[in-house]
């Protein structure tokens, strides 16, 4: 590390505190601003989800990462750098990878009061993440499993040699038992779960599990946007979107925190029943709506090859630069005013709304022009 920090005290996660929310930055910086960096630190997992974002490039054994001291002055030379993401494959899945890698910017982040999500199936021994726990602020994990059986199948959807059943089983409970001991613990763990054709039968069933029997303290919900890893599964239409929106309204524990990402309603859509939908997300109680960071102020960072992606639409728009070449904020400056970017980024302060991202706008907004929405209701709510 080339510069001394000394260790912030961090606000607790929580309905008003949400660092990862990208409109965070609008209102600290006024303007989109680099600061969220998600490292993929493992090729390895013990799983291979037919979702998974890396899910079919998961390899046997990692490559050697990059040195560290390169990755702590890029991370340096970033102004406003608020949260990291450590995703991977699993990454504490390596025990190499913990000790080179995982540990190293996690101790990183504290001495620069830096909050920290990690990325995980939760399902290897407890020790694992006891030990890193005091470094941790949101545990992340992927709940998409209505049945026992998609938990088998999907979970190892992309497994050449499949495990036997009752290995596959004994990883289920072992994801619920470490989820509910870390939260009894102090940890924030927060479950996500994808609303596609796969889950929407099943949501009742996947948020009670994650309420009475993991203890998570956040559902998130996120919609499937049909990006290629995930191509297997089927998508919803907006309609039944938005009707499965409402039925988890309808049924959700009103005590656990409920957090929406990267809904396709916008305030300029001019669809009554959006609007509805919106009104009564907005004033439910403990229930929030999050900007999609990708592309508003994360990039992620490959540790081995030094690879810079914005997530979730790598497949569109591939590597954007390389560490080893590059000052991450110029490259979030060249990635702003490129004009993939351009074309869709749109702020409307009255909504504190920053609009879709390339997935949505391909999946359900072909036609729609965001910018020029954008105008009409910067003349309607005579926003500057
Ligand atoms: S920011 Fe974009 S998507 Fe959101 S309300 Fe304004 S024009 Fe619509």
């Amino acid at each position: 590390m080339l510069k001394t920090y000394t260790s912030n005290i961090k606000k607790p996660i929580s309905m008003t505190n949400d660092p990862w929310e990208a409109y965070n930055d609008m209102q600290s910086h006024n303007g989109l601003t680099l600061s969220n960096i998600e490292f993929t630190t493992t090729n390895l997992c013990n799983m291979r989800c037919s979702h998974c974002a890396v899910g079919y490039t998961l390899q046997t054994a990692d490559p050697d990462p990059l040195p560290m001291d390169l990755i702590y002055r890029r991370l340096d030379e970033i102004p406003h750098l608020t949260t990291m993401s450590i995703t991977g494959g699993e990454p504490m899945f390596s025990k190499k990878s913990i000790k080179n890698v995982v540990k190293p910017l996690l101790k990183y982040a504290y001495d620069r009061g830096i909050y920290v999500q990690m990325n995980s199936n939760l399902t290897l021994p407890l020790d694992r993440y006891l030990d890193i726990a005091e470094y941790i602020d949101v545990m992340h994990i992927s709940h998409n499993w209505g049945t026992i059986e998609s938990f088998t199948d999907v979970g190892f959807g992309a497994m050449e040699k499949q495990p036997p059943l009752k290995a596959k089983l004994k990883l289920y409970d072992q994801m619920i038992t470490n989820s509910r001991t870390l939260s009894e613990q102090g940890m924030f763990v927060s479950a996500e779960t994808m609303l596609n054709q796969s889950t929407v039968p099943y949501l009742k069933k996947i948020h009670q599990e994650i309420v009475n029997d993991m203890n998570c303290q956040r559902h998130e919900i996120h919609p499937m946007y049909p990006a290629d890893f995930a191509s297997q599964l089927e998508v919803l239409s907006l309609k039944e979107m938005k009707e499965a929106i409402h039925h988890l309204l309808d049924f959700r524990d009103p005590n656990t925190w409920m957090l929406f990402g990267t809904l396709p309603i916008y305030p300029c859509i001019n669809d009554e029943n959006d609007q509805v939908l919106l009104q009564r997300l907005r004033s439910t109680n403990n229930v929030s709506m999050r900007n999609d960071p990708d592309g508003r102020n994360r990039l992620n960072v490959n540790v081995f090859t030094g690879n810079v992606i914005v997530t979730d639409f790598g497949d569109e728009n591939g590597t954007i630069s390389n560490i080893k070449n590059d000052k991450l904020p110029d490259v979030f400056s060249q990635w702003l005013s490129s004009p993939l970017a351009q074309s869709l980024n749109c702020h409307c302060s009255e909504f504190s709304c920053l609009g879709p991202n390339v997935l949505v706008k391909n999946m359900y907004y072909q036609n729609t022009d965001f910018k020029s929405n954008e105008q009409r209701m910067h003349n309607i709510y005579q926003m500057s």
